[in-house]
């Protein structure tokens, strides 16, 4: 599940991570109230107004602007709320900004060189072991600085049965090339950034920037956080910040009713059971010619109501041109898939508008093929996996 920036720094504050202040607002007479309120506790009478979407990249496409009195935050918020985001990370529609945090100014006047570092906490898939990635490129793209200067990024991984050392938060503060004060607090900021990670089942948490005030504070002005949502279920109060508008619909309705989707490019819409299964079927249709329109996982038991109810995820993507059913009938017997793609078929009527492709394989599948072939509808069978390659090439022509 990802956060948005407000709500990440609301979990970096809960475990002791400096953050910049800021409140959450939805229309401009909330950002004036909420500015007044940040002024009364900091004092700071400049403003930064920050488009709250689930995108980074929003200073470039305009959804971070400063604002240095309460006429300037009244109309950057009215601005900024209610326009179309785009910024390198979106699509070209954009996002459709629905909030906006305002938060103090951090970067004191008459600063010029404020220091900006890049830190992340994530997974390395490599070594199985968590890691704290950074670098004194903070600020621009990350993707860049990997690209052109390698050796400016920096990991620490982390050992899980001792956790992270305070010699390895030392070591990041002494890459960072900070003495003193600054010094002392990143070591205190790494420690409670790495218990965040740790104790809120994150898979990421990207601060970018990590600031060092001309007052030798560090602080997260930006949080990109992710929690793991199979871990969400010990986590009751951070459930309430998913922010559905954020997401695809057609996978927040697919969740609802207990698939497993995720929404892709392409043309050739899949119905498969099992993860393994379906991973191998997208292959498959790449190698037919065509893009899998998305991954789609029906589970065990791939019944009529089952199957009807795939069929109409599958169908509100406008881009499918075929669907490719892909079944093993391991504990569910194929000749009851098939029954139940002719039952739902059936029952959808018109609402059936491409070519289907059905290979079943496993128990009674010549059964199941004979169920199809005699079916009488616009549905082709498969039994080998070329077979079902094949037909999915003749149907996209
Ligand atoms: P992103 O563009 O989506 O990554 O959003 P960020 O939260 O990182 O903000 C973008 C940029 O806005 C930062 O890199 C800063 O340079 C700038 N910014 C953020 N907070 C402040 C602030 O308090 N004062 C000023 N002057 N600039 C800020
Ligand atoms: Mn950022």
């Amino acid at each position: 599940m990802n956060l948005h920036e407000y709500q990440g720094k609301e979990i970096l504050s809960s475990f002791g991570v400096r953050i910049q202040r800021g409140i959450v607002a939805q229309n401009a007479n909330e950002a004036v109230a909420a500015a007044k309120q940040l002024t009364a506790e900091t004092g700071t009478g400049w403003h930064v107004i920050k488009a709250q979407v689930h995108a980074g990249g929003r200073g470039k496409g305009g959804g971070v602007k400063l604002a240095k009195n309460l006429k300037e935050v009244e109309e950057i918020a009215e601005q900024i709320i209610g326009m179309n985001l785009i910024t390198p990370q979106t699509s070209a529609e954009g996002k459709k900004v629905h909030q906006v945090l305002v938060a103090e100014d951090v970067y004191y006047p008459g600063d010029n060189e404020p220091d900006e570092f890049y830190m992340s906490v994530l997974l390395n898939r490599t070594s199985g072991r968590n890691m704290i990635m950074y670098s004194t490129e903070g600020g621009m793209d990350i993707e860049t600085v990997a690209e052109e200067t390698p050796h400016l990024i920096f990991a620490e991984e982390v050992d899980p049965s001792v956790g992270l050392l305070p010699f390895q938060a030392r070591r990041v503060a002494f890459n960072l090339g900070l003495s003193g004060g600054a010094f002392k607090e990143m070591t205190k900021f790494v420690m409670a950034l790495y218990t965040a990670y740790v104790k809120s089942d994150a898979s990421l948490f990207e601060i970018n920037p990590v600031l060092k005030t001309s007052d030798d504070k560090i602080m997260a002005v930006d949080a990109k956080v992710t929690l793991d949502d199979n871990a969400l279920y010990r986590h009751k109060n951070y459930v309430d910040m998913r922010d559905i508008r954020e997401e695809n619909p057609i996978e927040v309705e697919a969740k609802e009713v207990g698939l497993n989707y995720v929404d892709l490019d392409g043309n050739v819409g899949c119905m498969v059971n099992g993860a393994g299964l379906a991973m191998a079927t997208m292959d498959l249709i790449k190698q037919a010619g065509g893009e899998p329109a998305n991954f789609l996982d029906v589970g065990g038991t791939a019944d009529a109501k089952r199957v009807e109810t795939a069929f109409r995820i599958i169908l509100k993507d406008t881009n499918v041109k075929a669907i490719l059913i892909n079944i093993f009938g391991g504990i569910v017997r194929c000749d009851r898939v098939a029954q139940g793609v002719v039952d739902a078929y059936k029952n959808m009527g018109d609402a059936i508008n491409v070519p289907i492709i059905v290979r079943l394989q496993g128990t009674n599948a010549d059964i199941a093929k004979e169920l199809i072939d005699n079916s009488g509808l616009d549905v082709q069978s498969a039994v080998q996996f070329q077979e079902a390659a094949d037909k999915v090439q003749a149907v996209l022509g």
